[in-house]
Protein backbone atom coordinates (compact mmCIF):
# COMPACT_ATOMS: atom_id res chain seq x y z
CA UNK A 1 0.00 0.00 0.00
CA UNK A 2 1.49 3.54 -1.19
CA UNK A 3 2.59 5.67 2.06
CA UNK A 4 0.21 8.48 0.79
CA UNK A 5 -3.05 6.01 0.76
CA UNK A 6 -5.60 7.14 2.78
CA UNK A 7 -6.38 3.91 4.15
CA UNK A 8 -2.99 3.89 6.34
CA UNK A 9 -3.51 7.03 8.38
CA UNK A 10 -6.98 5.40 9.41
CA UNK A 11 -5.45 2.19 10.91
CA UNK A 12 -5.13 2.07 14.47
CA UNK A 13 -4.15 -0.89 16.27
CA UNK A 14 -4.29 -2.15 20.57
CA UNK A 15 -1.61 -4.18 21.49
CA UNK A 16 -1.55 -6.03 25.34
CA UNK A 17 1.76 -6.06 27.10
CA UNK A 18 4.55 -4.03 26.94
CA UNK A 19 7.26 -6.67 27.38
CA UNK A 20 9.25 -8.00 24.83
CA UNK A 21 7.00 -8.82 21.79
CA UNK A 22 4.31 -6.06 22.40
CA UNK A 23 7.09 -3.26 22.25
CA UNK A 24 8.36 -4.40 19.54
CA UNK A 25 5.90 -5.03 17.54
CA UNK A 26 4.11 -1.76 18.39
CA UNK A 27 7.18 -0.32 16.84
CA UNK A 28 7.11 -2.02 13.41
CA UNK A 29 3.55 -1.08 13.22
CA UNK A 30 4.34 2.41 14.24
CA UNK A 31 7.16 2.87 11.66
CA UNK A 32 5.08 1.57 8.90
CA UNK A 33 2.54 4.45 9.79
CA UNK A 34 0.28 2.50 12.48
CA UNK A 35 -2.01 4.48 14.86
CA UNK A 36 -0.49 1.87 18.07
CA UNK A 37 -1.67 1.97 21.72
CA UNK A 38 -0.15 -0.76 24.00
CA UNK A 39 -1.67 -1.44 27.51
CA UNK A 40 1.08 -2.75 30.33
CA UNK A 41 -0.32 -3.90 33.31
CA UNK A 42 2.97 -3.15 35.07
CA UNK A 43 4.89 0.40 35.43
CA UNK A 44 7.18 2.16 32.84
CA UNK A 45 10.30 -0.22 34.27
CA UNK A 46 12.40 3.50 32.84
CA UNK A 47 10.90 5.32 36.19
CA UNK A 48 10.88 2.62 38.34
CA UNK A 49 14.13 0.33 37.41
CA UNK A 50 12.97 -3.23 36.19
CA UNK A 51 10.34 -4.91 38.29
CA UNK A 52 11.93 -7.94 37.68
CA UNK A 53 14.85 -6.93 40.14
CA UNK A 54 17.42 -9.58 40.10
CA UNK A 55 19.15 -9.94 36.31
CA UNK A 56 17.92 -12.10 34.03
CA UNK A 57 19.33 -12.79 30.67
CA UNK A 58 18.03 -14.46 27.90
CA UNK A 59 19.90 -15.93 24.77
CA UNK A 60 19.73 -13.80 21.90
CA UNK A 61 20.00 -15.55 18.31
CA UNK A 62 20.31 -14.35 14.44
CA UNK A 63 16.28 -14.76 14.00
CA UNK A 64 16.06 -12.47 17.12
CA UNK A 65 18.50 -9.76 15.78
CA UNK A 66 16.82 -9.66 12.41
CA UNK A 67 13.80 -8.39 13.72
CA UNK A 68 15.69 -5.97 15.99
CA UNK A 69 17.43 -4.68 12.75
CA UNK A 70 14.43 -4.17 11.24
CA UNK A 71 12.73 -2.40 13.88
CA UNK A 72 16.13 -0.51 14.36
CA UNK A 73 17.13 -1.96 17.76
CA UNK A 74 19.91 -3.77 17.43
CA UNK A 75 22.23 -1.44 17.75
CA UNK A 76 21.22 -0.05 21.34
CA UNK A 77 20.43 -3.96 21.99
CA UNK A 78 24.12 -4.88 21.08
CA UNK A 79 25.56 -2.21 23.01
CA UNK A 80 25.06 -4.45 26.29
CA UNK A 81 25.28 -8.21 24.75
CA UNK A 82 27.59 -10.32 25.67
CA UNK A 83 29.21 -12.49 23.45
CA UNK A 84 28.85 -16.26 23.62
CA UNK A 85 30.98 -18.31 21.31
CA UNK A 86 29.59 -22.22 22.32
CA UNK A 87 28.93 -24.00 25.46
CA UNK A 88 31.34 -24.38 27.75
CA UNK A 89 31.32 -27.94 29.47
CA UNK A 90 31.91 -28.19 33.09
CA UNK A 91 32.39 -31.88 33.37
CA UNK A 92 32.04 -34.09 36.65
CA UNK A 93 36.08 -34.94 36.88
CA UNK A 94 36.83 -31.22 36.86
CA UNK A 95 37.66 -30.81 32.86
CA UNK A 96 35.97 -27.95 30.87
CA UNK A 97 35.48 -28.14 27.34
CA UNK A 98 34.39 -25.54 24.84
CA UNK A 99 31.58 -26.91 22.09
CA UNK A 100 31.58 -23.88 19.45
CA UNK A 101 28.32 -23.35 17.80
CA UNK A 102 30.10 -22.31 14.14
CA UNK A 103 33.16 -22.39 13.13
CA UNK A 104 34.07 -18.92 14.29
CA UNK A 105 32.75 -15.69 15.69
CA UNK A 106 30.31 -15.09 13.18
CA UNK A 107 28.15 -18.16 14.25
CA UNK A 108 27.84 -16.86 18.15
CA UNK A 109 24.64 -16.07 20.06
CA UNK A 110 24.25 -13.11 22.66
CA UNK A 111 23.42 -13.12 26.05
CA UNK A 112 20.98 -9.83 26.91
CA UNK A 113 19.80 -8.54 29.82
CA UNK A 114 15.88 -8.72 29.83
CA UNK A 115 15.54 -5.45 31.91
CA UNK A 116 18.01 -3.57 29.54
CA UNK A 117 15.79 -5.24 26.46
CA UNK A 118 12.69 -4.19 27.53
CA UNK A 119 13.63 -0.37 28.21
CA UNK A 120 15.58 -0.26 24.69
CA UNK A 121 12.68 -1.21 22.86
CA UNK A 122 10.26 0.81 24.65
CA UNK A 123 12.23 4.20 24.27
CA UNK A 124 12.14 2.64 20.58
CA UNK A 125 8.61 2.03 20.49
CA UNK A 126 8.01 5.84 22.65
CA UNK A 127 10.09 7.54 19.36
CA UNK A 128 8.45 5.68 16.96
CA UNK A 129 4.85 6.91 18.37
CA UNK A 130 3.44 4.25 19.98
CA UNK A 131 1.22 5.46 22.92
CA UNK A 132 2.39 3.40 26.16
CA UNK A 133 -0.08 3.05 28.83
CA UNK A 134 1.39 2.03 32.04
CA UNK A 135 -0.75 0.21 35.35
CA UNK A 136 -3.30 -0.97 32.63
CA UNK A 137 -4.47 -4.45 33.02
CA UNK A 138 -6.35 -5.86 30.98
CA UNK A 139 -9.34 -7.46 33.07
CA UNK A 140 -11.89 -8.65 30.68
CA UNK A 141 -13.17 -8.09 26.55
CA UNK A 142 -16.57 -7.12 25.48
CA UNK A 143 -15.89 -8.40 21.70
CA UNK A 144 -19.45 -7.44 20.65
CA UNK A 145 -18.76 -4.12 21.26
CA UNK A 146 -15.44 -3.80 20.77
CA UNK A 147 -14.48 -2.71 24.13
CA UNK A 148 -11.63 -3.71 26.69
CA UNK A 149 -11.81 -2.86 30.14
CA UNK A 150 -8.35 -2.82 32.01
CA UNK A 151 -7.81 -2.27 36.15
CA UNK A 152 -5.20 0.27 37.40
CA UNK A 153 -3.88 -1.95 40.29
CA UNK A 154 -2.51 0.84 42.27
CA UNK A 155 -6.10 2.13 42.65
CA UNK A 156 -8.31 -0.63 41.63
CA UNK A 157 -9.85 1.90 39.02
CA UNK A 158 -11.30 0.38 35.52
CA UNK A 159 -11.00 1.93 33.00
CA UNK A 160 -12.80 0.91 29.51
CA UNK A 161 -11.82 1.67 26.46
CA UNK A 162 -12.70 0.90 22.52
CA UNK A 163 -10.73 -0.95 19.78
CA UNK A 164 -10.67 -1.93 16.49
CA UNK A 165 -8.28 -5.08 16.86
CA UNK A 166 -6.64 -6.40 20.23
CA UNK A 167 -3.23 -8.03 19.46
CA UNK A 168 -2.17 -10.32 22.54
CA UNK A 169 1.71 -10.02 23.84
CA UNK A 170 0.75 -10.34 27.35
CA UNK A 171 3.12 -13.95 27.95
CA UNK A 172 1.98 -17.56 28.60
CA UNK A 173 -0.73 -16.72 31.05
CA UNK A 174 -2.27 -14.15 29.20
CA UNK A 175 -5.61 -12.43 29.93
CA UNK A 176 -6.88 -11.71 25.92
CA UNK A 177 -6.21 -15.79 25.35
CA UNK A 178 -8.50 -16.53 28.07
CA UNK A 179 -10.83 -13.72 27.18
CA UNK A 180 -10.77 -14.98 23.15
CA UNK A 181 -11.48 -18.60 24.30
CA UNK A 182 -14.99 -17.31 25.47
CA UNK A 183 -15.68 -16.92 21.95
CA UNK A 184 -14.00 -19.71 20.34
CA UNK A 185 -12.29 -22.76 20.58
CA UNK A 186 -9.10 -22.51 20.64
CA UNK A 187 -7.79 -26.19 21.22
CA UNK A 188 -5.83 -25.34 24.33
CA UNK A 189 -3.60 -27.04 26.12
CA UNK A 190 -1.01 -26.93 28.59
CA UNK A 191 2.55 -29.89 29.23
CA UNK A 192 4.02 -28.96 32.05
CA UNK A 193 7.77 -30.34 32.77
CA UNK A 194 8.25 -32.18 35.59
CA UNK A 195 11.72 -29.98 36.15
CA UNK A 196 11.52 -26.66 37.42
CA UNK A 197 14.01 -23.95 37.65
CA UNK A 198 15.86 -21.65 40.08
CA UNK A 199 17.71 -18.54 39.52
CA UNK A 200 21.12 -18.05 41.15
CA UNK A 201 24.01 -15.29 40.69
CA UNK A 202 27.88 -15.32 40.40
CA UNK A 203 28.82 -11.81 41.60
CA UNK A 204 31.70 -10.02 39.70
CA UNK A 205 35.28 -11.06 41.06
CA UNK A 206 36.94 -8.65 43.91
CA UNK A 207 38.79 -6.77 41.28
CA UNK A 208 35.48 -6.19 39.41
CA UNK A 209 35.75 -8.48 36.64
CA UNK A 210 34.05 -11.99 35.25
CA UNK A 211 35.10 -15.27 37.75
CA UNK A 212 34.76 -17.28 34.90
CA UNK A 213 35.14 -17.01 30.92
CA UNK A 214 32.53 -14.22 29.64
CA UNK A 215 32.32 -15.06 26.40
CA UNK A 216 30.70 -19.05 26.59
CA UNK A 217 26.63 -20.54 27.75
CA UNK A 218 28.57 -22.14 30.86
CA UNK A 219 27.12 -25.80 30.97
CA UNK A 220 27.46 -28.39 34.30
CA UNK A 221 25.59 -31.47 33.16
CA UNK A 222 24.59 -34.19 35.43
CA UNK A 223 22.50 -36.27 33.75
CA UNK A 224 18.61 -36.12 35.04
CA UNK A 225 19.68 -32.65 35.74
CA UNK A 226 21.63 -29.78 35.61
CA UNK A 227 22.81 -25.78 35.85
CA UNK A 228 23.77 -23.23 33.26
CA UNK A 229 25.13 -19.96 33.99
CA UNK A 230 24.91 -16.76 31.33
CA UNK A 231 26.90 -13.75 31.71
CA UNK A 232 25.62 -10.42 32.32
CA UNK A 233 27.71 -7.24 30.94
CA UNK A 234 27.64 -5.88 34.70
CA UNK A 235 30.13 -8.82 34.98
CA UNK A 236 27.95 -10.73 36.75
CA UNK A 237 26.14 -14.42 35.36
CA UNK A 238 23.01 -15.32 35.91
CA UNK A 239 23.10 -19.37 37.39
CA UNK A 240 19.74 -21.25 36.55
CA UNK A 241 19.47 -24.82 38.09
CA UNK A 242 17.03 -27.17 36.77
CA UNK A 243 16.12 -30.02 39.09
CA UNK A 244 13.34 -32.56 39.29
CA UNK A 245 10.02 -31.65 41.03
CA UNK A 246 9.93 -34.91 42.53
CA UNK A 247 12.32 -37.63 43.88
CA UNK A 248 13.15 -40.14 40.81
CA UNK A 249 15.01 -43.18 41.75
CA UNK A 250 18.77 -42.46 40.39
CA UNK A 251 20.74 -45.19 39.69
CA UNK A 252 23.61 -43.44 38.61
CA UNK A 253 23.60 -40.73 40.85
CA UNK A 254 22.24 -41.34 44.34
CA UNK A 255 21.74 -38.13 46.69
CA UNK A 256 23.42 -40.11 49.58
CA UNK A 257 25.77 -42.46 47.94
CA UNK A 258 23.64 -45.24 47.99
CA UNK A 259 22.46 -47.14 44.73
CA UNK A 260 18.76 -47.20 43.95
CA UNK A 261 18.38 -44.47 46.07
CA UNK A 262 17.03 -41.24 44.75
CA UNK A 263 18.69 -38.50 42.85
CA UNK A 264 18.03 -35.03 44.04
CA UNK A 265 15.10 -32.82 43.17
CA UNK A 266 13.22 -30.01 44.53
CA UNK A 267 11.68 -31.88 46.63
CA UNK A 268 14.32 -32.91 48.38
CA UNK A 269 17.08 -29.90 47.79
CA UNK A 270 14.63 -27.34 50.10
CA UNK A 271 17.34 -24.95 52.01
CA UNK A 272 20.11 -23.10 51.60
CA UNK A 273 21.81 -25.87 53.30
CA UNK A 274 20.35 -28.62 51.01
CA UNK A 275 21.41 -26.47 47.56
CA UNK A 276 25.20 -26.50 48.82
CA UNK A 277 25.42 -29.62 50.03
CA UNK A 278 24.35 -30.51 46.31
CA UNK A 279 26.75 -27.93 45.03
CA UNK A 280 29.54 -29.47 47.02
CA UNK A 281 28.53 -32.57 45.78
CA UNK A 282 27.92 -32.32 42.05
CA UNK A 283 29.30 -28.58 40.89
CA UNK A 284 32.25 -27.96 42.98
CA UNK A 285 33.53 -25.92 40.81
CA UNK A 286 30.67 -23.75 40.92
CA UNK A 287 30.15 -23.12 44.28
CA UNK A 288 33.33 -20.85 44.84
CA UNK A 289 31.57 -18.52 42.80
CA UNK A 290 28.54 -18.16 44.34
CA UNK A 291 29.20 -16.65 47.67
CA UNK A 292 25.60 -15.78 48.28
CA UNK A 293 24.17 -19.59 47.23
CA UNK A 294 21.90 -20.04 50.37
CA UNK A 295 20.27 -16.57 50.25
CA UNK A 296 19.72 -16.96 46.82
CA UNK A 297 18.34 -20.24 46.60
CA UNK A 298 15.87 -19.82 49.84
CA UNK A 299 14.94 -16.09 48.46
CA UNK A 300 14.36 -16.41 44.70
CA UNK A 301 11.07 -18.86 43.55
CA UNK A 302 11.02 -22.04 41.51
CA UNK A 303 9.84 -21.10 38.39
CA UNK A 304 7.66 -23.98 36.57
CA UNK A 305 7.99 -24.92 33.00
CA UNK A 306 5.86 -25.58 30.37
CA UNK A 307 4.61 -26.13 26.54
CA UNK A 308 1.32 -24.18 25.10
CA UNK A 309 -0.40 -25.56 22.59
CA UNK A 310 -3.26 -23.70 20.13
CA UNK A 311 -5.18 -24.54 17.59
CA UNK A 312 -5.81 -21.31 17.08
CA UNK A 313 -4.35 -17.95 17.39
CA UNK A 314 -6.96 -15.21 16.47
CA UNK A 315 -10.19 -14.45 16.37
CA UNK A 316 -11.78 -12.88 12.86
CA UNK A 317 -10.44 -9.60 12.73
CA UNK A 318 -11.22 -8.58 16.63
CA UNK A 319 -7.42 -10.69 18.54
CA UNK A 320 -4.61 -12.46 17.32
CA UNK A 321 -1.98 -13.28 20.02
CA UNK A 322 1.43 -13.84 19.63
CA UNK A 323 4.84 -14.43 21.34
CA UNK A 324 4.68 -16.74 24.89
CA UNK A 325 0.56 -15.59 24.85
CA UNK A 326 0.37 -18.25 22.01
CA UNK A 327 3.08 -20.51 22.45
CA UNK A 328 5.20 -20.86 25.35
CA UNK A 329 7.96 -22.73 25.15
CA UNK A 330 10.50 -24.88 27.68
CA UNK A 331 13.39 -22.66 27.25
CA UNK A 332 16.27 -25.37 26.41
CA UNK A 333 16.64 -24.01 22.90
CA UNK A 334 17.00 -20.24 23.98
CA UNK A 335 14.38 -19.58 21.18
CA UNK A 336 11.18 -18.02 22.78
CA UNK A 337 11.86 -14.39 22.81
CA UNK A 338 13.63 -14.93 19.17
CA UNK A 339 10.21 -16.79 17.94
CA UNK A 340 8.32 -14.22 19.89
CA UNK A 341 10.40 -11.51 17.94
CA UNK A 342 9.98 -13.47 14.21
CA UNK A 343 6.05 -13.36 15.11
CA UNK A 344 6.46 -9.82 15.79
CA UNK A 345 7.86 -9.26 11.97
CA UNK A 346 5.14 -11.59 10.11
CA UNK A 347 2.28 -10.33 11.66
CA UNK A 348 3.30 -6.55 10.98
CA UNK A 349 4.22 -7.62 7.15
CA UNK A 350 0.87 -9.34 6.96
CA UNK A 351 -1.07 -6.53 8.30
CA UNK A 352 0.77 -3.88 6.29
CA UNK A 353 -0.56 -5.95 2.80
CA UNK A 354 -4.09 -6.60 3.06
CA UNK A 355 -6.90 -4.30 4.45
CA UNK A 356 -8.70 -7.24 5.52
CA UNK A 357 -7.29 -7.76 8.99
CA UNK A 358 -8.75 -11.46 9.53
CA UNK A 359 -7.02 -12.13 6.19
CA UNK A 360 -3.97 -11.03 7.69
CA UNK A 361 -4.48 -12.25 10.81
CA UNK A 362 -5.48 -15.80 9.45
CA UNK A 363 -1.73 -15.57 7.27
CA UNK A 364 0.20 -15.00 10.21
CA UNK A 365 -1.42 -17.84 11.87
CA UNK A 366 -0.74 -20.27 9.25
CA UNK A 367 2.77 -18.65 8.46
CA UNK A 368 3.87 -18.91 12.21
CA UNK A 369 2.06 -21.95 14.07
CA UNK A 370 3.53 -24.89 12.29
CA UNK A 371 7.59 -22.91 13.00
CA UNK A 372 6.34 -22.50 16.45
CA UNK A 373 5.43 -26.36 17.05
CA UNK A 374 8.52 -26.87 15.45
CA UNK A 375 10.83 -25.06 17.91
CA UNK A 376 8.68 -26.48 20.64
CA UNK A 377 9.66 -29.90 19.84
CA UNK A 378 13.14 -28.72 19.65
CA UNK A 379 13.02 -27.02 22.82
CA UNK A 380 12.21 -29.67 24.37
CA UNK A 381 14.49 -32.32 22.58
CA UNK A 382 17.38 -29.94 23.52
CA UNK A 383 16.76 -30.17 27.38
CA UNK A 384 18.08 -33.92 26.94
CA UNK A 385 20.48 -33.25 25.05
CA UNK A 386 22.01 -30.36 27.38
CA UNK A 387 21.51 -32.22 30.63
CA UNK A 388 22.49 -35.95 29.17
CA UNK A 389 24.43 -35.59 26.13
CA UNK A 390 26.93 -32.71 26.21
CA UNK A 391 29.05 -34.92 28.78
CA UNK A 392 29.22 -37.98 26.40
CA UNK A 393 32.55 -38.79 24.94
CA UNK A 394 31.03 -40.57 21.87
CA UNK A 395 28.13 -37.18 21.39
CA UNK A 396 31.64 -35.21 21.60
CA UNK A 397 33.43 -37.28 18.64
CA UNK A 398 29.82 -36.85 16.08
CA UNK A 399 29.84 -33.24 16.98
CA UNK A 400 33.31 -32.60 16.76
CA UNK A 401 33.66 -34.36 13.47
CA UNK A 402 30.57 -32.78 12.12
CA UNK A 403 32.35 -29.30 12.93
CA UNK A 404 35.63 -30.56 10.83
P1 LIG B 1 6.50 -11.61 28.14
O1 LIG B 1 7.94 -11.33 28.07
O2 LIG B 1 6.00 -12.51 29.22
O3 LIG B 1 5.73 -10.21 28.23
C1 LIG B 1 4.35 -10.13 28.52
C2 LIG B 1 4.02 -8.70 28.95
O4 LIG B 1 2.61 -8.58 29.09
C3 LIG B 1 4.63 -8.34 30.29
O5 LIG B 1 5.19 -7.05 30.23
C4 LIG B 1 3.45 -8.40 31.25
O6 LIG B 1 3.57 -7.54 32.35
C5 LIG B 1 2.31 -7.96 30.33
N1 LIG B 1 0.99 -8.45 30.76
C6 LIG B 1 0.68 -9.67 31.24
N2 LIG B 1 -0.64 -9.73 31.50
C7 LIG B 1 -1.17 -8.53 31.16
C8 LIG B 1 -2.48 -7.99 31.20
N3 LIG B 1 -3.52 -8.69 31.66
N4 LIG B 1 -2.68 -6.72 30.77
C9 LIG B 1 -1.64 -5.98 30.30
N5 LIG B 1 -0.36 -6.45 30.25
C10 LIG B 1 -0.14 -7.70 30.66
N6 LIG B 1 13.87 -16.98 25.17
C11 LIG B 1 14.93 -16.82 24.37
O7 LIG B 1 14.77 -16.47 23.19
N7 LIG B 1 16.21 -17.02 24.81
C12 LIG B 1 16.47 -17.44 26.09
O8 LIG B 1 17.63 -17.63 26.46
C13 LIG B 1 15.36 -17.65 26.97
N8 LIG B 1 15.57 -18.05 28.23
C14 LIG B 1 14.51 -18.22 29.06
C15 LIG B 1 14.73 -18.67 30.36
C16 LIG B 1 13.68 -18.89 31.22
C17 LIG B 1 13.94 -19.42 32.61
C18 LIG B 1 12.35 -18.65 30.77
C19 LIG B 1 11.17 -18.90 31.68
C20 LIG B 1 12.11 -18.19 29.48
C21 LIG B 1 13.19 -17.98 28.61
N9 LIG B 1 12.98 -17.54 27.29
C22 LIG B 1 14.05 -17.38 26.46
C23 LIG B 1 11.64 -17.26 26.79
C24 LIG B 1 11.30 -15.77 26.81
O9 LIG B 1 11.42 -15.28 28.13
C25 LIG B 1 9.88 -15.55 26.32
O10 LIG B 1 9.64 -16.30 25.15
C26 LIG B 1 9.62 -14.07 26.02
O11 LIG B 1 9.73 -13.32 27.21
C27 LIG B 1 8.24 -13.90 25.41
O12 LIG B 1 7.96 -12.53 25.25
P2 LIG B 1 6.47 -12.00 25.30
O13 LIG B 1 6.57 -10.54 25.07
O14 LIG B 1 5.61 -12.84 24.42
O15 LIG B 1 5.98 -12.28 26.81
Amino acid sequence: MPLDDPARVERRITVIGAGLAGALFATLLAQRGWSVDVYEKRGDPRVRGYEGGRSINLALAERGRHALRLAGADEAVMAQAVMMRGRMVHFEDGRVSLQRYGKNDSEVIWSVHRGELNIVLLDIAERAGVRLHFHRSLESVDFDARIAHYIDERDDSRHHVPFESLVGADGAGSTLRFAMSGEIELGERSDFLDHSYKELEIPPADDGGFRIDPNALHIWPRGRYMCIALPNDERTFTVTLFLPNEDVPNEARPIDGRPGDHGPSFASVRTGTDARALFERDFPDALPLMPQLEQDFENNPTGILGTLYLDSWQLDDRAVLLGDAAHAMVPFHGQGMNCAFEDCVALAEHLDSTANRAAAFAAFEAERLPNSRAIQAMALENYLEMRDRVDDDDYLLQRALEQT
